[in-house]
């Protein structure tokens, strides 16, 4: 549906209510009908988009905090969702796994859609484990590439909404000096570890970026997706490693169960070594309401904070 046919049913369904006897918030139907529909599958992309397109967007989110975008399966109401916004964004790189037919079959069908990874630069991609064919799609680690991720969705809106290009442009700018201040604590936090101490070991394998990035070397114990479980020998030599390297802590990820890194623990004590549990990082989605890392700067700094303080 166009905007033109949205701003008539909604000034239809204004007019009824009023004629029901209901009092319709007239002021906030007339604003929020101009706003364009976005639909965001993840959280950081969600975050994202509200950044860049400020009070011209009303977003949607389809995964909520602590949600495995790798699993997720769309409902028949997000799928509604999606055919009726006037932009669907989503990562790419296989990172929603489940849902590869639903963005083809919206492209087909000719809505507008943005997809991150078409934004970024082939180069700067890492490897899927060790296929070379396809790409580990946790790029939002390296905050370098989540600005590549600002300016596709920036350039995104102002297709789909060309009146509203400088709105977009001047959020981009406001938001990329944001992300470059973020970058330097990331960096700044990093350099307060010795470098034999910066080795991170996760759930699962979503921050190779950062560990690129930031000079730390990363080690997850299920794959790049949580599709695949983790088996006893990558429990073994996994726990061997961090006996090895005396590693002071491991992490849980707030999208995974923690049960396979309590796993891991286990057995590195078995092996008559202790390594603590570092605390939660946010790997796949960003943090709730209450844990004070709600959007996509809150997470990445959230995260650093956690890692730095449990290896010093
Ligand atoms: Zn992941």
């Amino acid at each position: 549906m166009n905007q033109k046919m949205k701003g008539i049913l909604s000034t239809i369904l204004s007019f009824t209510l009023l004629l029901t006897g209901c009092s319709a918030p007239a002021a906030n139907a007339d604003s929020s009908k101009d706003k364009l529909n976005i639909v965001a599958t993840t959280t950081m992309l969600a975050d994202l988009v509200s950044s860049i397109g400020g009070e011209r967007v009303t977003v949607n989110g389809l995964m909520g905090p602590g949600i495995d975008p790798h699993l997720y399966q769309a409902s028949a109401g997000d799928v509604s969702l999606m055919q009726k916004a006037d932009v669907v964004v989503y990562n790419g790189l296989h990172l929603e796994g489940k849902m590869g037919e639903i963005f083809e079959s919206l492209s087909n069908q000719g809505s507008a859609v943005i997809c991150i990874e078409k934004g970024l630069d082939e180069s700067r991609l890492l490897a899927w484990e060790d296929d070379n064919s396809i790409h580990d799609p946790h790029i939002w680690f390296d905050v370098s590439l989540w600005k590549d991720a600002a300016k596709t969705v920036a350039k995104g809106l102002t297709d789909a909404d060309p009146t509203g290009k400088a709105d977009y442009d001047a959020n981009l700018d406001a938001y990329l000096k944001k992300l470059d201040e973020t970058d330097m604590y990331i960096r700044g936090r990093a350099d307060e570890l010795p470098e034999k101490q910066r080795v991170l070991v996760t759930a699962h394998d979503a921050f190779q970026y950062f560990g690129k990035a930031y000079g730390f070397e990363v080690r997850g114990l299920q794959g790049i997706s949580t599709d695949a479980e983790a088996g006893t020998a990558d429990v073994s030599d996994l726990a061997n490693f961090i006996v090895e390297r005396q590693i002071k802590a491991i992490f849980v990820e707030s999208s995974v169960p923690p049960k396979t890194i309590e796993a891991l623990q286990a057995a590195v004590k078995a092996k008559g070594f202790d390594v603590s549990i570092g605390g939660e990082l946010y790997s796949d989605s960003l943090g709730d309401a209450q844990s004070g890392a709600n959007t996509y700067i809150l997470t990445v700094k959230a995260n650093i904070n956690t890692i730095v303080d449990a290896l010093k």
